[in-house]
């Protein structure tokens, strides 16, 4: 029987290239989406390729109730859930003195109560079963914070918190959780960037580039391995050595 990966808004960037990491290995993929487009279809049928399943799962991981159904249905259709990468995210970048508090607050309940929503409803089905991966997509610039986006450093550095602190509530019932904080990588998120500003960026990154979206998605591969049985609460950075 494949094991089970539950991936949060994996149509696109770096949730996608997770999803389709981890079919190469041979999981079944349960795919959440907030809406159908060409992105799902082609997500779907890239994943489908590696003979293994994937079940297309909506939702909003910011609404509760979705995420109630989203994992009683994903329990249904697999039975399981050995993994789960909460990835879902967004940026509402501001100074803040110019932020509205929708936007500060949309990004909190996407990025970090959204990790939440989804984790609350999938942990009891890891903690039965005495084993399951966790892992958070935070970001470098919950570590090191960031001009402009008071909102995004908060959720990312709230998510790093809920990691530890799950980490040492579920390690005894074989469940292991950790997060991965990339720095710059290529995808719809940075691509509102202008070329001069990802140039710039570049130049201060040691490996001189931005990092792309399979850079994480191996990343998360080790973590859900065997290769990393013996870690839990940890924040792997991703970044081309960008935050030392
Ligand atoms: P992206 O290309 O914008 O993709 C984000 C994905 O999240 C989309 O599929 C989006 O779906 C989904 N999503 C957003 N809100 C959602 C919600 N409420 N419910 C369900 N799905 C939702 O971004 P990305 O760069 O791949 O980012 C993925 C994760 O990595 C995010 O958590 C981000 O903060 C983190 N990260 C990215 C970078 C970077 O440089 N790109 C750096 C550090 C951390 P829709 O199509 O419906 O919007």
């Amino acid at each position: 029987m494949n094991k089970v990966a539950l991936i949060t808004g994996a149509t696109r960037g770096i949730g996608r290239q997770i999803a389709i990491t981890l079919a190469k290995e041979g999981y079944d993929i349960a795919l959440n989406y907030r809406k159908e487009n060409e992105d799902l279809e082609n997500t779907k049928k890239e994943i489908e390729e590696n003979k293994v399943k994937c079940f297309a799962v909506k939702g909003d991981v910011s609404n509760f109730e979705d995420c109630e159904k989203i994992v009683k249905q994903v329990i249904e259709n697999f039975g399981k859930i050995d993994v789960l990468v909460n990835n879902a995210g967004i940026t509402k970048d501001m100074l803040l003195m110019r932020m509205k508090k929708e936007d500060f607050e949309q990004v909190i309940d996407i990025n970090l109560v959204g990790t939440f929503n989804v984790t609350k409803n999938v942990i009891n089905h890891m903690l039965k079963a005495r084993t399951g991966r966790i892992i958070n997509i935070s970001s470098v610039v919950g570590v090191s914070g960031n001009a402009g986006q008071t909102n995004y450093s908060a959720s990312k550095a709230g998510m790093i918190g809920f990691t530890k602190s799950l980490a040492k509530e579920v390690a005894s019932r074989g469940v292991l959780v950790n997060a991965v904080a990339p720095g710059f990588i290529e995808t719809t998120m940075t691509e509102v960037l202008k070329d001069e500003i990802k140039e710039e960026i570049a130049k201060g990154i040691p490996l001189k580039r931005m990092g792309t979206p399979q850079d994480v998605a191996n990343v998360v591969k080790f973590l859900c391995s065997e290769d990393s049985s013996y870690m839990t609460g940890q924040v792997l950075q991703v970044d081309g050595g960008m935050l030392m």
